[in-house]
């Protein structure tokens, strides 16, 4: 075990670490239930209170027209240091169903688990803990480098809204850009693939809605009168959507993949080298029979890599008790694409309405719809100097060379894409999760070796920024 100054200042005051996570996780910050508001905005002013307590020169409560975000900044004495920009969020997914907690989510518990002390409440890990070990990182690099003020400035956005979907994100982005302003931002929302298999998250996926209703007779029609004779809404709908992939499992929307950026050989090498137990992985929460999906690509490429369609529900005629022997008037269905970089939503949109109107039956009409917005997918250049500085930082906090932590990506969909956006800076993902922790699951638990890895990661991190040239 290699030491150094960071590692041994984070080992000398877990006890901080674990009096304000456990303070924090104790407010049920929950934004999705309106009659925790007040609790959301306790959290956020904690937060705010715990900064002003480690020393952070600037901090601010930012109000939304929902829950407020915390907003700090400590600025790098040094002439021309870059600025970094970490987001996060202090909100945290509501607790049901209530009974299948063994502790209660809002009373941390300590419990010994397989791989070391783990500390289980709702936000544990998403996104308390991975908010909390940069309180002590930043401390530890102070320390560890005799400076008064990081190596680099070093900001923090901690929205109160993303588990409820960031609905005023995009616009507090706008609002306070100049505030913002950054060279890198480094997104501790994520995780790795194992307690002993440091790696970085390098891509998130984006996500676009559409929904269809087709239309054949003006009104439900008497299937002895009429079968057979007269388009079926139904039929048809099964008829589309059966074709939305083809027998390689590749989306046929007309120039759906045209934007996709290939994987690189050298991220498929890292990707492959993750340890995945493909059978482990189907007996778990998905409990299915065989993967599927695109050929030509594993189980964790289709999920991190590659864009999907899914139907997500299909209704309409009759579905009551007994029979009813209609042809009906219409039929519905719900779909929703992941998307990854560099497909945009609104492409996706116009490419699902033009799919639709070519695919489309005789005697069909239909209603597309596809809200506007949708979620940009996001990913980081594998090959600029700030994943240098990264991989450098995660290789110190875990004892290996920054050429062994591998490369993983993120199936689901966050609001990171708009920092992109609306920063114009490239994205990091420095967090301390696992895929064991339950996360949004009853349980959620944090393995505490991690955290503790993650402050010295933070720490590390601040200092190779600093060697850098991030612009
Ligand atoms: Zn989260």
């Amino acid at each position: 075990v290699t030491s150094s100054p960071e590692r041994d200042f984070v080992l000398a005051h877990l006890d901080d670490l674990h009096a304000d996570l456990d303070a924090w996780l104790r407010i049920p910050s929950i934004s999705a239930d309106p009659a925790h508001s007040a609790d959301v905005a306790y959290s956020a002013a904690w937060l705010a209170e715990a900064l002003r307590r480690t020393g952070w020169p600037v901090v601010e409560i930012w109000p939304t027209p929902g829950a407020p975000a915390v907003f700090a900044e400590w600025r790098s004495a040094d002439a021309g240091a870059p600025v970094a920009l970490v987001y996060g969020h202090h909100d945290v997914q509501p607790v049901d169903p209530p009974e299948l907690w063994v502790h209660p989510p809002f009373e941390p518990t300590r419990v010994d688990g397989p791989d070391g002390p783990e500390l289980h409440a709702r936000g544990a890990i998403d996104d308390k803990g991975n908010i909390a070990f940069h309180l002590l990182g930043m401390r530890a690099h102070l320390a560890a480098t005799g400076r008064d003020t990081p190596a680099v400035t070093v900001k923090l956005l901690i929205e109160g809204e993303e588990e409820s979907g960031s609905p005023h994100f995009a616009a507090l982005l706008r609002e306070h850009a100049d505030r913002l302003a950054c060279d890198v931002v480094v997104v501790s929302d994520t995780g790795m693939a194992a307690p002993d298999v440091p790696s970085a998250v390098t891509a998130m996926r984006g996500l676009a809605d559409a929904e269809i209703t087709l239309r054949g007779p003006a009104v439900d029609l008497h299937s002895g009168s009429f079968g057979g004779a007269v388009p079926n809404p139904l039929h048809a709908m099964a008829e589309l959507l059966s074709t939305l992939h083809d027998d390689k499992g590749r989306v046929t929307l007309p120039g759906f993949y045209d934007k996709v950026r290939p994987l690189s050989d050298r991220e498929r090498e890292l990707m492959g080298r993750v340890p995945f137990d493909e059978r482990a992985w189907l007996a778990g929460p998905a409990a299915s029979r065989v993967a599927t999906g695109e050929e030509g690509f594993s189980t964790l490429e289709r999920i991190g890599a590659r864009p999907t369609a899914e139907v997500n529900g299909m209704w309409g005629g009759y579905t009551g008790p007994g029979h009813k022997t209609i042809i009906p008037a219409e039929a519905h269905a719900k779909l929703t694409f992941r998307l990854v970089a560099d497909q945009r939503p609104e492409d996706v949109a116009a490419q699902f309405h033009a799919w639709v109107e070519a695919n489309l039956p005789e005697g069909i009409e239909a209603d597309v719809h596809t809200p506007p917005g949708g979620v940009a997918p996001c990913v980081s250049d594998l090959d600029s100097p700030a994943m240098d500085a990264l991989l450098r930082a995660i290789g110190q906090a875990f004892d290996t060379a920054p050429g062994e932590v591998l490369f993983t990506r993120e199936g689901g969909s966050g609001p990171e894409a708009d920092l992109v956006e609306h920063l114009g800076a490239p994205l990091l993902f420095l967090g301390a999760g696992l895929p064991t922790d339950r996360i949004h699951s009853p349980n959620e638990r944090v393995l505490l070796p991690m955290l503790y890895r993650g402050a010295e990661a933070a720490a590390h991190l601040w200092r190779e920024l600093a060697s850098v040239r991030l612009r």
